[in-house]
């Protein structure tokens, strides 16, 4: 078993996964990621490999349990441990309600939700055999206070916001905290459509007079994830520069 801490974050390709995997490599953290699409996923990797940290990469689509569980197995026979799970993959299919697909809907809280369960549940049992456990759900700020054309993100996001409560009660005695971090609007290729008239539109309603960062997201994650959150669970923790209070 390596003496390194293992952290697994999905969707760390890119934005804010990619953010976070970087400051668990440079905290010392050994790592698991995955995304979808190989090339982006192998780049990511050699990034986070220069920090020092040694990296299991895997394509896996977070939708199915199948791919998940496989993910999950396959990260504990190469570290033979598993300290952290950071839940970040998520995508958006934005549509006013009166106008959303089925698929529209379904894909969304699939990727975003019942991810949350597939990887969280597969992660329980080591970690109930260590005694020991980390589980950060990046949720949203709109799953707070609600977001037109996104009634399935909203969906999702309040869903893991629920189920990070209720994990955290169940296994707690266990030494496993389960919580979220509450993203506002950061600057990532998600929010990139939003185009340079809507982002100042935006920036001028938030206290703290800017999007956020991918690091500051990251940073709120590395709390958590060290001993400094040791007796934080159950908890939604909002980084969105005042946008929402
Ligand atoms: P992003 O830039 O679009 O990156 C999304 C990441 O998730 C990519 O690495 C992507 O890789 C991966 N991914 C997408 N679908 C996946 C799937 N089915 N299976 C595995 N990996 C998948 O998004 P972001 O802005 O960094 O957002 C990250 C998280 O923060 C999401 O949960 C999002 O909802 C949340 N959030 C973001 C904001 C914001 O303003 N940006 C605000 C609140 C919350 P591939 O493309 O290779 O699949």
């Amino acid at each position: 078993m390596t003496d390194k801490r293992v952290a697994i974050v999905t969707g760390a390709s890119r934005g804010i996964g990619f953010a976070i995997a970087e400051v668990l490599a440079k905290a010392g953290f050994n790592l698991a990621i995955c995304a979808t699409r190989e090339a982006t996923l192998k780049q990511a990797a050699d990034a986070l490999s220069a920090h020092g940290a040694e990296v299991f990469q895997q394509v896996v689509n977070v939708s199915q349990q199948s791919e998940v569980q496989r993910f999950i197995a396959d990260t504990l026979a190469h570290f033979a441990r598993i300290d952290v799970l950071v839940n970040n993959a998520g995508i958006t299919r934005d549509n006013l309600s009166m106008r959303m697909k089925p698929e529209e809907w379904s894909s969304v809280i699939e990727t975003n939700l019942s991810s949350v369960f597939y990887t969280s549940q597969a992660v329980l049992k080591p970690m109930m055999k260590a005694r020991f456990g980390r589980i950060i759900n990046i949720s949203s700020v709109v799953a707070s206070s609600g977001n037109p054309g996104q009634i399935n993100y909203c969906a999702a996001k309040g869903g893991i916001d629920a189920m990070t409560r209720s994990l955290a009660k169940e296994v707690g005695s266990r030494n496993i905290t389960v919580n979220a971090v509450a993203p506002g609007f950061i600057d990532t290729d998600m929010t990139q459509e939003l185009g340079d008239k809507a982002k100042d539109a935006l920036s001028s309603q938030i206290p703290l007079g800017r999007l956020g960062t991918a690091e500051d997201i990251a940073s709120a994650v590395l709390y958590l994830a060290l001993d400094s959150g040791s007796y934080v669970t159950g908890q939604v923790l909002h980084v969105n520069g005042g946008l929402y209070v």
